[in-house]
């Protein structure tokens, strides 16, 4: 059912140097309001809701998510009810910011829950419990990460994509979008990951996932954390959206491609390295800030 919507996705071609070779694969172009990899994301956690008969989606995020977004519209237009469960109450009582006021249009029925329960959204009685209240709904973690998720992602990656490119790149926030492209990927293709949080758990968490090892995710160019960003990030994606006229955002995509010209700049790629940058799209975001 997903496939029907989606619009073709194109490469742009950033580098291309003797030493250095750099496309994006525009991901953000697949879908106005399911964008760049939450739509491979949802893809079958839709499907197999519909299958299991459910009539709403559960799921979770903080208050500029754009897999929030992203259910939000898959919600309204496959025709399930959903709703949101939102980290922090304090915004029961705000005007709701663009992600948040979008998907309520949608539809989306928000609750805000303190940060101290939010931290228990995984564990298996908060779920029983969210379930027994509603017995006709499909949850879908935070992130929308999960093994159906990850077997979407699987399909990011082309055939031409394996055999055109040595190293892979994309942003990491729950991991379920790079453990798909590991998963997919040619045993002779490295996959590198620049982390949108502080520390080494994603490494962690994606080891579970999968059993490959052509992989690896860093966080030098999170800028501190999530959401957080310094004054050269800020700069640098204003010199890239005015050098190549492509957005950005500054929780995921900016600070990838932010750490792929570091890392070029250091040679840290061998001679003749060809690069795939996955645009992740969450533009939706941007609109926060305005
Ligand atoms: C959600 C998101 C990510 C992170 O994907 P994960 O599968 O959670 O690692 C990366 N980029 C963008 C733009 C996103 O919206």
């Amino acid at each position: 059912m997903f496939n029907a919507i989606a619009q073709a996705v194109g490469y742009q071609t950033l580098m291309d140097q003797p030493d250095i070779h750099l496309d994006l694969k525009r991901l953000d172009l697949i879908h106005p309001h399911i964008s760049g990899n939450k739509f491979y994301k949802l893809k079958y956690n839709l499907q197999h809701a519909k299958q299991l008969g459910q009539d709403t989606l559960i799921t979770f995020g903080g208050a500029f998510s754009n897999h929030i977004a992203a259910t939000a519209y898959a919600a309204h237009y496959f025709g399930f009810n959903s709703i949101g469960i939102i980290r922090g109450e304090e915004l029961a009582d705000q005007r709701l910011n663009h992600t948040l006021a979008t998907a309520s249009q949608f539809g989306m029925q928000l609750e805000f829950i303190n940060r101290q329960d939010y931290r228990n959204k995984e564990q298996p009685d908060f779920l029983a419990e969210l379930q027994s209240r509603f017995p006709n709904a499909y949850i879908i973690p935070e992130g929308g990460t999960n093994s159906l998720a990850i077997q979407g992602c699987k399909e990011i990656l082309s055939e031409q994509d394996r055999q055109n490119y040595d190293v892979i790149c994309c942003a990491v926030g729950t991991g379920g979008t790079i453990t798909g492209l590991i998963e997919s990927s040619h045993f002779n293709q490295n996959i590198l990951g620049f982390s949108a949080l502080k520390g080494d758990f994603l490494t962690s968490d994606v080891t579970h996932l999968t059993a490959k090892k052509n992989w690896k995710i860093i966080d030098e160019y999170c800028c501190g954390g999530y959401a957080k960003t310094s004054a050269q990030l800020i700069e640098f994606i204003q010199f890239f959206e005015k050098q190549y006229q492509i957005p950005l955002e500054p929780i995921y995509t900016g600070k990838m491609l932010f750490g792929i010209f570091d890392l070029i700049e250091k040679a840290y790629f061998p001679p003749h390295t060809r690069i795939l940058a996955i645009h992740s799209g969450g533009l939706q975001g941007r609109q926060n800030l305005l």
